[in-house]
């Protein structure tokens, strides 16, 4: 088969923060950097980030890192790795600098420094007054970031595969891998883009849930690649529910509205959240605010005639602040819901936000997996950065304004690691011919089922597209249907509160719907540029990611974090105070040591964790 094929020094795949900012690391030290992405780079889910991005500068409350690093390791249950939190706390504020330096346009304070808000789980002084550390541009904070990231890769010359999709990570027999194969969404044609050393910053996997704040492309394919490769995901258990989202819709309500003083109430009017929260009230992290929210309503304080969601009440904030700082929001409520903020409250519920999980990486971005000989062993030229990837420094529950700090700091680290990589690695290593056979398998799986315009295929032409040809009497399904089972069985089986019974359910369903993709077919090819293939190939990643997360939170017996289980309330650090990791293959799960051990301070060690 003639397939085009480029060769690039790294190939990053995924253009939101991560994979820009090691892009553009890579490219102004004249490596030649390939980035693919399967929408235009300023459409990546970066860009939706609002509240924005912690950094300990000390501009409206004193603050060091020491004190955030104590909040994230906090925030994180204790299961977030201390030397990266330390590693990424320490680095934070030369990070918001260097991006002020690229151009992003931070809100500022009257005295012309940049303005920072409190957000939730940041306290001064080990455990505190509330503190101010997050940096932000309005509630657009990730809009400004992934832009003048983008221009200043144009600058820098980065090489742009844009609408592509990447379908999978191309080895050779040891296991070093040596670019990926991709698929240009307008034309389908495919490409091979061969390189010494690629980059998975392919973004969460908020698609799983029926709700959810996530763009519709975060279908975590680059997880669900690395998992075909042979590469276990990390802590896939922990997935965060984002307490204010547009009750039944999902839209993300930035938690700046809280920063700048805005409140939740039941339907008796009362602040609840002074009652789950003492200290830091509305400002607890977002695990416990979201729990919260799901008692209040779970013992009839919801409001509205189902009472099935609660208040956020930001008016009394006055127009000018909510203009000024949260216009946003307020589009976003008037858009969606018809209702100003400036005068009525907006409807919440929480919503499905955040992969706390990932591709497991050490803090060079390098991809580490268990070693056959005990410890860990990296895989030589793979790395990964961003929401993709576990560091791990958002263990169990990420603080709001983490992100945005992890995908930069990590992105440049991995950008800084691959230049060094590079320097004694300079040629491409053979890549073999039957390296890309199993991925084309899968394109044209949906390729041939795609060219029967749109009809349902007969029982007939299903049974030879199936592995189980002796059976032709299989139910046929379409690609949507599917996919929306996939994301009401993640939300009713895997949602805040979980049980033993549930989640086995929810395993079961899984694989059930994992079996009935086998006999899916696409209807719409009214749609152009192949979106709908794309679609089938993002379901198959996404089953993949929903087993891996639900397999993982069943066998976890514990509550940590954003994992709460009813029938294990409490957090047991004796038995469960390590990562798991889930290998595709066999659906099986392993665990390691949480690295508890910082870079140059003190161990915090756990304790209960109170807000
Ligand atoms: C509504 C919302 C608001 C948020 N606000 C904040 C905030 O205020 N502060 C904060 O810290 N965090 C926030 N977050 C979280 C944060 O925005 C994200 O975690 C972060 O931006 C992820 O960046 P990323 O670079 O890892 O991935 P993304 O920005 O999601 O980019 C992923 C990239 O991968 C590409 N890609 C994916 N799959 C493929 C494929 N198969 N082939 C080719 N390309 C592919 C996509 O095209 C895209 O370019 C928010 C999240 C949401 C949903």
């Amino acid at each position: 088969m003639n397939i085009i094929k480029r060769k690039f020094d790294t190939l990053v795949i995924g253009a939101g923060g991560a994979g820009l900012r090691a892009a553009l690391q890579l490219s102004q030290a004249d490596a030649k950097v390939a980035v693919v992405s399967k929408v235009f780079p300023t459409r990546s889910h970066t860009v939706a980030a609002q509240g924005g991005m912690n950094a300990a500068l000390g501009n409206v409350t004193p603050d060091n890192w020491h004190w955030h690093m104590y909040d994230t390791v906090k925030g994180s249950d204790y299961l977030g790795d201390q030397d990266a939190i330390e590693y990424m706390c320490r680095a934070a504020p030369n990070t918001v600098i260097e991006l002020e330096h690229f151009g992003v346009p931070f809100s500022r304070l009257e005295n012309g420094h940049i303005y920072q808000r409190p957000f939730g789980g940041q306290s001064q002084n080990f455990g505190g007054d509330q503190a101010a550390r997050t940096c932000a541009a309005a509630d657009r904070t990730g809009h400004a970031m992934l832009h003048s990231l983008y221009q200043q890769n144009i600058r820098a010359k980065t090489h742009f595969f844009d609408e592509f999709f990447a379908v999978d990570l191309l080895k050779n027999e040891v296991g070093d891998v040596l670019g990926a194969i991709a698929y240009d969404i307008e034309t389908s044609e495919k490409i091979i883009i061969e390189a010494k050393t690629t980059l998975i910053a392919t973004g969460g996997a908020g698609q799983l849930f029926r709700t959810n704040t996530n763009a519709s492309i975060n279908t975590g394919d680059g997880m669900a690649m690395a998992l075909r490769a042979g590469i276990p995901l990390q802590d896939m258990e922990f997935f965060q529910f984002h307490p204010t989202g547009v009750a039944g819709k999902g839209m993300l309500i930035t938690e700046g509205v809280r920063g700048e003083g805005g409140y939740l109430i039941n339907c008796d009017g009362e602040r609840f959240m002074e009652r789950y929260a003492p200290h830091a009230k509305d400002l607890a992290s977002r695990d416990v605010v979201s729990r919260a929210i799901a008692i209040e309503i779970r013992e009839g304080r919801g409001c509205g005639t189902k009472k099935d969601h609660v208040l956020l009440k930001l008016d009394h904030l006055g127009s000018d602040v909510i203009k000024k700082r949260l216009p946003g929001i307020r589009d976003t409520s008037l858009t969606f819901l018809g209702i100003d903020p400036i005068e009525e409250p907006i409807p919440v519920f929480p919503t499905a936000h955040y992969t706390m999980g990932g591709i497991p990486t050490n803090l060079y971005g390098e991809v580490v997996v268990p070693a056959g000989t005990g410890g860990e062993e990296v895989i030589p030229g793979l790395y990964a950065a961003g929401e993709c990837a576990c560091a791990s420094v958002h263990g169990a529950n990420r603080l709001g304004g983490n992100s945005l700090l992890d995908i930069v700091v990590f992105g440049r680290a991995a950008g800084n690691h691959i230049i060094d990589y590079l320097k004694t690695h300079h040629y491409h290593l053979i890549l073999p011919d039957d390296s890309i056979d199993e991925a084309l398998a899968r394109l044209e799986r949906w390729e041939k089922v795609d060219s029967k315009q749109g009809d349902a295929p007969d029982s007939q032409e299903l049974s030879e597209q199936s592995s189980d040809q002796a059976n032709n009497n299989h139910e046929t399904y379409t690609v949507s249907e599917l996919k929306a089972e996939l994301k009401q069985v993640m939300e009713e089986k895997c949602g805040v509160f979980r049980t033993e019974d549930v989640l086995a359910e929810g395993v079961q369903q899984v694989k059930e719907i994992k079996e009935k993709l086998s006999h899916a077919y696409i209807t719409d090819h009214s749609l152009v540029f192949n979106t709908a293939r794309v679609e089938a190939l993002e379901l198959e990643n996404l089953i993949e990611i929903g087993l891996a997360t639900v397999i993982s939170a069943l066998a976890r017996k514990e509550s940590r974090g954003a994992h709460s289980r009813i029938d294990y309330e409490k957090r047991d650090d004796e038995s469960w105070m390590k990562h798991s990791l889930y290998y595709m293959k066999n659906n099986s799960l392993f665990y390691k040591p949480v690295r508890t051990k910082a870079l140059t301070v003190e161990t915090f060690p756990p304790k209960e964790r109170v807000y």
